[in-house]
């Protein structure tokens, strides 16, 4: 789960890590009191959603007047911004935050992530920072580093020493270095982070670390026991289909292709949209409706597909395991009528009662077209889809 920034500013402070002072508003009324709050004459003003890159689309501002905060909030506020990190429609800004303006000296970055094959929190650092990482790692490898924390913890300090060397800092600018890593590593875990990242950590005109940007992602298997992390969630910033599958504990994932997918089991959802690849198709989404198929969930699961326009065609591929084919049948007749699906539907039955569950699709009184083999149910749904 992503937060924004300056949610994850808030994590930030409660960690002692340096940020600005500033006020998060929902409303350009709010935008001058605000500014006022804060104090000072210099402010910047930086549009909140779930991805970077806002800075050169137009989202983050350096202003002069608590006028040009309202402004900024009046042109923004229930808007989309597009940026390279968004899809094209970009996302919607609920929020703003406004801070103190603070004068940069260099800019930085610094990120944690976590390596599986070391099996390591990495921390990576550049002295180039403010520009697109990615771009650094192609052109100038040699301007980042990368430095794994053993879980116990004991060569944190060196490792700081080690990237605040290639981040060129002066020893008061490594003397604050070291805690900040010791916090960031700690925030990391205490709230099981997955990603964390800092772009721009800058040097101010003072000589000083401050981060001036938070980008954090939460595991999401670990929100159970993050109650206060679970309240940051902002569901307009996701997919509204996935939202809302979500809720029906239904694991979706909209793609952009044009052949809905209702498979049950991760492992078969992953092997049929490869299979639908293989000749030639684009599979719409990802969905799996869990290894109890039932007719309740099917619906939904129809619902959901559905509402993406770009479907053309649906490929039904269940494997009654747990339940029994005949049932599941059922269950995808009836919800056929229910959801009143006008596009051609392709069933593949497997399993327990698989016959059975064949001759309640063909006697139905609907267009199904069941193929008792993943192969040929595939190649029907990518010539329908055509
Ligand atoms: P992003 O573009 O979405 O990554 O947003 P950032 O928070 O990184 O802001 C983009 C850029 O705005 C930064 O790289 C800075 O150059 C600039 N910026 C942000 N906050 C301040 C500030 O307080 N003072 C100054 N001078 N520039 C800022
Ligand atoms: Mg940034």
């Amino acid at each position: 789960m992503n937060l924004h920034e300056y949610q994850g500013k808030l994590l930030f402070a409660q960690y002692n890590l340096p940020v600005s002072k500033g006020e998060v508003i929902f409303s350009a009324n709010d935008a001058i009191e605000a500014c006022n709050k804060i104090g000072g004459s210099k402010w910047v003003v930086k549009a909140q959603v779930h991805a970077g890159g806002r800075g050169k689309a137009g989202g983050v501002e350096l202003i002069e007047s608590p006028d040009q905060a309202v402004e900024f909030s009046k042109k923004w506020l229930g808007k989309r911004l597009i940026t390279y990190q968004t899809d094209k429609e970009g996302q919607l800004v609920n929020s703003i935050l406004i801070e103190e303006c603070t004068e940069i000296a260099k800019e930085l970055y610094l990120s944690a992530v976590i390596d599986r094959d070391s099996q390591q929190i990495v921390f990576i650092g550049s002295s180039e920072g403010g520009v697109n990482i990615e771009d650094v790692a192609k052109n100038s490898p040699e301007k980042i580093i990368y430095k794994g924390i053993d879980s116990n913890n004991s060569n944190i300090e060196d490792n700081a020493i080690s990237i605040a060397k290639v981040l060129k800092l002066n020893d008061g600018q490594t003397k604050q270095f070291i805690p900040m890593i010791q916090n960031l590593f700690q925030l990391f875990i205490e709230k099981d982070l997955s990603l964390l990242e800092i772009n721009p950590l800058v040097i101010t005109e003072q000589g000083n670390l401050h981060c001036l940007d938070a980008k954090i992602n939460i595991d999401a298997n670990a929100l159970y026991r993050q109650p206060d992390i679970r309240e940051m969630h902002d569901e307009t910033q996701e997919d509204p289909q996935e939202v809302e599958a979500a809720k029906s504990d239904l694991s979706y994932v909209s793609l952009d292709g044009n052949i809905g997918c209702m498979v049950n089991g991760a492992g078969l959802a992953m092997g049929t949209m490869d299979t639908i690849k293989f000749f030639g198709g684009n599979p719409a989404n990802f969905l799996d409706v869990g290894g109890t198929a039932t007719q309740e969930r099917v619906t939904k699961a129809f619902k959901i597909i559905l509402k993406d326009p770009e479907v053309k065609v649906v490929l039904v591929n269940i494997f009654g395991g747990i339940v029994r084919c005949d049932l599941i049948a059922e269950g995808v007749v009836a919800a056929i009528k229910e959801v009143n699906v006008d596009i051609p539907v392709v069933v593949r039955l497997e399993g327990n009662n698989a016959v059975l569950g064949a001759k309640i699709l063909s006697d139905a009184d609907i267009e199904i077209q069941s193929i008792n083999n993943l192969t040929d149910a595939a190649k029907k749904a990518v010539e329908l889809a055509e």
